[in-house]
């Protein structure tokens, strides 16, 4: 079984994350600085990451980057006291799938982790994967999990192909941040707008000509976010 990947410096916190994480049935590895957790990560096969951003050495942001810029998708769950929206659009933005505010509950960070495990094996494994989705230059293989523009491979995180998936599928129809993030998250902690607006900014980022004037994924004004059928 896949180990999920806890950096934390604080020791005792580290301990207390690892201990739920193994009552829950899963297995888990620490690391205490982003160094050691980059070297796991290249050593083990890891499903998913807790990671803290406030570590000594280099910090959670740049591990993330870090993990990211080696097109490793694995999902990754930010850590951090720094609940300022500015903090978390910054992780959500640099890659990272989930955030979460310290000091959480050990019961909701399990939460997060089966959620987010959830939707990476539905969205990896579960599904029939024989199809090809096709519109406006992309193409999102369902199979080997890539996508494509004008034939021209595009990386994207875990939760940003969710939702590019999740737009093509259901092409010609509108769907509200709120729609979006029930449908993916469908969790019941909340905060769906500001989480789905980050990680759409990252995508637009990589898919459109001018993310500021979108052409692919387009904005209804007042309502949500299309992929048209044309
Ligand atoms: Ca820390």
């Amino acid at each position: 079984m896949n180990q999920i990947l806890v950096i934390e410096d604080e020791k005792e916190i580290a301990a207390l994350i690892e201990k739920a994480l193994k009552e829950a049935g899963y297995q888990a590895c620490l690391a205490h600085t982003g160094e050691e957790g980059l070297a796991l990560l290249k050593e083990k096969e890891i499903a998913l990451v807790v990671l803290d951003v406030m570590l000594p050495g280099i910090d959670g942001i740049s591990v993330l980057e870090k993990i990211r810029a080696a097109y490793n998708n694995v999902p990754i769950i930010m850590a951090s006291a720094k609940v300022q929206e500015e903090d978390k659009i910054r992780g959500l933005r640099a890659g990272a799938d989930d955030y979460i505010g310290k000091p959480f509950s050990l019961e909701e960070l399990i939460a997060r982790v089966e959620s987010q495990l959830r939707r990476f094996t539905y969205f990896n494994k579960g599904m029939p994967k024989e199809q090809v989705l096709e519109a406006k230059g992309l193409t999102l293989d369902e199979k080997h999990h890539r996508v494509e523009l004008y034939g021209k491979e595009v990386k994207l995180t875990p939760t940003e192909y969710d939702i590019l998936w999740f737009l093509l599928k259901h092409k010609g129809e509108v769907f509200s941040s709120d729609d979006i993030y029930k449908k993916l998250w469908a969790e019941k902690y909340y905060e769906g707008n500001n989480t789905v607006m980050s990680h759409m900014w990252r995508l637009r980022e990589k898919i459109e000509v001018n993310p500021k004037k979108p052409e692919i994924i387009e904005t209804v004004w007042g309502v949500g976010y299309t992929i048209g059928e044309s």
